[in-house]
This record gives structure tokens, sequence and C-alpha cells, in this order.
């Protein structure tokens, strides 16, 4: 890990009485490279390193603290506070007090808003009141009522409405009205930034002037997060962040980025599906978590090309033993996007040529398999056997696709995993090849 790292990397400084620029080179490099693992963004990984390397030179070594302590804390230190101090309440100012839920379709808005309704129900002793504004897909608010009838609090809706503006004012008197002190407005995201999103969500704060807008974002979406957190807070200028999905193996640079890009602080971070499964944000465990993930790349310890050569090495014996997943199959998307021509590059990526073949290629034909993807928890993108009827249901209704897109995608993928088993010869290729000598 990053704190082995470091200590080693200070062994030398050892009988020194300061830390100086030419000993903390080398730790100043792991740091940057620990970041840069745990997604986060190049710039910031700099300022960081260089505001790490002002903190400590000159800093007096004593003896009864390993200089290598002291770096490890000096880094910690700064990254939590980067991220910033404690963690800050939500403004329930109002009466009632109204939550608007920004982000992308996917980042779990809905379940956040079941759990923020339940914990200040709990906590606070509040009558909150769960409002349905994803009005195109006509799953959304049975999946809003679902959450709403597990923590028993009411849900607002009208299905018939496609307006979002009006509903979420509706919704405001229908709260005044009946007691509720504070309203959730759960709204529709897109899979990607887009302009009728962005206006919609603009003209719902305008009408109902929230007390507090936070923005919800998937933490396992890396450096995306960052471009999305900053789009919505230019054109929204929310009140705080929440971080979900942090259950899965998610690095935590996200938080770093999207906390230095914004300077909004991280208010509650997701670790699970169930209603409970929330905690507040604590910068010093987020900084734990970023030191601990130091250790994937400074392993590898190669040039950035040769980083890509493992990572292919890495998915070919994944494939090989049949252990190439949905996130997997994300990744690869995405690196095709980002390299552009996409026609081109589609057939050459392990796990995606296939499931492309029946399709037009261009960036429209991620968008529901991509849609499908997010929708599945962490859990089932690693394991697809997991994927039952009920779930395949919830993801068709979470993706706004159907039971029968959501069927092809998981064939053609165990199709994909099979051919692939064979080709990076772990399976019967090399069987076969065998018996025929
Ligand atoms: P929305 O489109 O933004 O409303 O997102 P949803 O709330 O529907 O969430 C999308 C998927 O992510 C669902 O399958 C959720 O159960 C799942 N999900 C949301 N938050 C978390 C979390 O913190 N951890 C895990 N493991 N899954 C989550
Ligand atoms: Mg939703």
């Amino acid at each position: 890990s990053l704190n082995e790292k470091l200590e080693k990397s200070f062994k030398i400084l050892k009988g020194q009485g300061k830390i100086t620029e030419i000993n903390i080179a080398e730790t100043l490099k792991e740091v940057r490279r620990s970041l840069l693992d745990a997604d986060v963004n190049f710039k910031i990984a700099k300022d960081f390193t260089n505001r790490v390397k002002e903190k400590a030179l000159g800093q007096e070594v004593l003896t009864a603290v390993k200089p290598g302590q002291l770096m490890v804390k000096i880094v910690h230190d700064e990254l939590a506070q980067l991220m910033g101090g404690e963690a800050e309440n939500i403004n329930l100012q109002g009466e009632p007090a109204i939550i608007l839920m920004a982000g992308l379709q996917g980042s779990g808005k809905t379940t956040f808003s079941g759990k923020l309704a339940n914990r200040l129900k709990q906590k606070e002793k509040k009558n909150p009141l769960l409002v349905a504004c994803d009005i195109y897909r006509p799953a959304a608010i049975d999946q809003l009522k679902v959450v709403g009838e597990q923590i028993n609090v009411p849900v607002y809706a009208e299905p018939e409405n496609k307006n979002a503006v009006k509903i979420a004012e509706a919704a405001i008197k229908h709260a005044k009205a009946n007691g509720h002190d504070v309203v959730i407005v759960d709204t529709a995201g897109r899979l990607a930034i887009d302009q009728d999103m962005m206006d919609e969500i603009a003209a719902v704060k305008k009408a109902i002037n929230p007390s507090e807008i936070l923005f919800v974002v998937d933490s396992m979406t890396g450096q995306d997060a960052v471009n999305t957190a900053k789009a919505f807070n230019d054109l929204l200028n929310f009140d705080g962040v929440i971080l979900t999905k942090l259950d899965g193996d998610t690095r935590g640079g996200a938080a770093l980025s999207i906390r230095e890009v914004v300077q909004k602080p991280i208010k509650f971070v997701g670790t699970g599906e169930k209603m409970e499964a929330l905690d507040v944000f604590h910068p010093s465990r987020m900084a734990d978590r970023i030191l601990g993930m130091g250790d994937i790349v400074s392993l590898v310890e190669k040039a950035q090309e040769q980083f890509d050569e493992e990572e292919a090495k890495r998915l070919q014996k994944k494939l090989a033993k049949d252990q190439f997943s949905f996130n997997d199959f994300l990744k690869q998307i995405q690196q095709i996007k980002k390299m552009g021509n996409i026609k081109d590059l589609a057939s050459m990526i392990p796990g995606v040529g296939k499931a492309l073949k029946d399709v037009d290629i261009d960036d429209d034909a991620f968008k529901g398999i991509e849609a499908i993807i997010y929708s599945m928890t962490p859990a089932e993108r690693e394991d697809p056997t997991l994927l039952s009827g009920s779930r395949r249901r919830r993801i068709a209704d979470g993706s706004g696709t159907s039971i029968q897109e959501v069927n092809r995608l998981i064939k053609q993928f165990g199709e994909t995993r099979k051919m692939m088993k064979m080709i990076s010869g772990g399976g019967n290729m090399r069987g076969m090849m065998g018996k025929m000598k």
C-alpha cells in the first residue's frame, strides 16, 4: 500500500534531521502515482503533491517518529482537508424544507431519495414526502412507490402529468396541506449531460426554490463523475454531493476530484441498495481509502503503455478464467468511446465487437447497453449468474429498456464470454490443440 511505500522510501531519511527536496522526490512520485491510480484527475494530483511538498519540506523529523510515518500523516491530513472538514448537514429550513435531487440516470437518485427520507424520519422525527418527477419512464413512479412503501413514507405522483415543474409545484402545495415538513423531489436523469434534462432541472429549481440541491453521482464512474459534477454545478450551483455505490471496489478518487473541482461538500455516501445503507461522509475515512488503494499502479511501476499492456493481460486472464464481468465490459466501452472512430475499433475490442454485431455502430449504439449495465448493482455486474428474472425486470425498468433487450444483452455477453475463453487459450482451444498433437 501507499503507507508501506512511503515508509520504505523514507528509510534513507533515518538519521537526517529534516525532510529535504532531494529525499522527498521519490516519495512524492509515489503519492502522485497512487492518486492517479485512485482515479484522481491528473492536474489535481499534481497540485496536491506540490502542496504536500510545501508542507513536508523543512519539517523536523523527531527521533520518536519515523520520517515515513510523518509523511503518511502529512499526506493523509492533506487529503482529508482537501475533501472538506467534518461532515456538513442538510439545510432543513423552510416550511416545508425542499430538497431537490439532480444527477444522471442510474446514479442512485431514487434510492438515495428513499434513504434520506428514511433517515430524516428516523433520526430527526420528520414527516417527509417523496415526489416523483421522473416523468419519462412509467416504471420510475413505481420504483419510487416501492421505496416509499419500504420506509413507510408517502409518495406524491401524477402519472398522467408530463410536466415536471407542475408536478413539483403541486407536490409542495400537497405537502403544506398535509403537514409534511420535508419534501424530497426525485427527478429524471439521462445517460449523459443533455440539454433537455438540464433545462428541465433548472426550471424545477426556479419554480420550487429548494433549500437544498443535492447532486448524486455514481462513484464507480471515476473521471466522468468530475465532468458531470461540473456541468450540474455550473447550472444549478448545488449545495452538496452524494457519492453512491461506495460498497463496490471503488477507488475513492472521484471524491477528491469532485470536491476540488466544484468546491462543494460531499455530504453522504451510499454503501448498498438497502434503505439503511447510507453513511455520513467522513473525509478522514475516505483519505484512508485512497491511501490504501495506492499499491496497484506502484506495483506495476511502468510507463503508461506498459500499464495498458498489463491491463490487457489482466483482461485476458479474466477472460480465460471466465471472470470477465459487466464492469470490464463497461470499461471497454468507455475506452472505445474515448478513442473515437468507433466503427474501426469496436470489432477489435474483446467482448464488445460481438455484442454490437447487430447494431448500427455510432455513439448511440452504446446507450442502451450502458443504461442496462448502469442499472445493475455492482454485485450483479461482477457476477451475471445473479441475474434472476425479477432482477432482470428491475434492470429493464431502471434502464428504460425492455426485458427482451436486457435478456439479449445478457445472452450475448454470455456467448462472448464463452468465445473469449476459447480464444484466450485458457479452455477448450488449448485442449483441442493438445489432442491434435
Ligand atoms: P437513478 O436512476 O438515479 O434514480 O438511480 P437508482 O436509484 O434507480 O439506482 C440505480 C441502481 O443502482 C439501482 O439498481 C440501485 O439499487 C443501485 N444503487 C443505488 N445506490 C446504490 C449504492 O449505494 N450501492 C449499491 N450497491 N447499489 C446502489
Ligand atoms: Mg430514478
